[in-house]
């Protein structure tokens, strides 16, 4: 479903992703690990094309956008559309209700209709435990309910895949559970995820497969109970240490 191949970013002079490779399959929760400035984000955001990748190619759900020379503009919008993002801050619209938030992409970016969007975003809001919260405006919901608006208003996109971009590191401690339960849930339902989180709780219990990234390389992935009870590579086993 998700197959990145040779991915390079720099950032003037700096190399910040240096050839990536990952392949994920349909349905599959994928955490990056890693330290600061080891090039998570910019992995992420290079998935999507909110970062424009150097060279290296990145196929979505059979579309591929090929950097390693000219590609359609057009391309990178429907590959985009087969997207969902959730970042670290919610950024949803201040002066709109949590309904209006989640409908706003369905209705103004791709034009459906109304009441058929206001019925999903609807349900959505419920799945994301804001059923009672729809007509409230961001600055009365607390963190933990802004982000399950901002989860609610990715979903609302139909995306074949959701990259979350640590949801939870702006959030009180006591807020984050009711976020990664959410999260949960999704993976639960089939979602194909690509998760960058320092929750190594949710990455045990949660991920088919963690990826442990080191100065804009992938260092090793494997499946949760490899990478975290026995990695090979003494830069994972030494990450693993410091945040244990
Ligand atoms: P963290 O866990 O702290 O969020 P990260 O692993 O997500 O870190 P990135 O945010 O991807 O790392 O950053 C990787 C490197 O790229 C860093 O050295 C950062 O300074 C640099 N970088 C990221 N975005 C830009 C930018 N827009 N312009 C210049 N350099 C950037």
């Amino acid at each position: 479903m998700l197959n990145i191949n040779k991915l390079e970013k720099r950032f003037d002079d700096i190399e910040v992703l240096k050839g990536l490779d990952l392949v994920v399959k349909e349905g599959d929760v994928t955490v990056l690990i890693g330290p600061s400035g080891s090039g998570k984000t910019t992995f992420l955001r290079c998935i999507n094309a909110l970062e424009e990748p150097n060279a290296g190619t990145v196929e979505i759900d059979s579309l591929e956008v090929n950097y390693n020379r000219s590609y359609k503009q057009s391309d990178v919008r429907l590959l985009r559309q087969k997207t969902g993002m959730v970042f670290q801050t919610y950024n949803l619209f201040p002066h709109k209700t949590a309904l209006q938030n989640v409908m706003e992409g369905p209705v103004q970016v791709q034009k459906r209709n109304k009441a058929e969007v206001e019925r999903e975003a609807k349900s959505l809001l419920e799945k994301v435990g804001l059923g009672d919260k729809l007509d409230a405006y961001p600055f009365q919901l607390s963190g933990g309910q802004q982000q399950r608006v901002g989860i609610a208003r990715a979903l609302a996109m139909k995306p074949k895949l959701m990259l979350f971009d640590e949801p939870t590191s702006a959030l009180d401690p006591e807020l984050v559970g009711e976020v990664l339960k959410v999260m949960k849930d999704l993976a639960n339902e089939g979602m194909t995820m690509v998760v960058v989180t320092h929750e190594m709780r949710f990455a045990k219990e949660v991920a088919n497969t963690v990826v442990f990234m080191d100065g804009g390389h992938i260092v090793e992935q494997g499946p949760p109970e490899q990478i975290f009870e026995m990695p090979r590579e003494e830069r994972t086993r030494r990450f693993l240490q410091l945040i244990s």
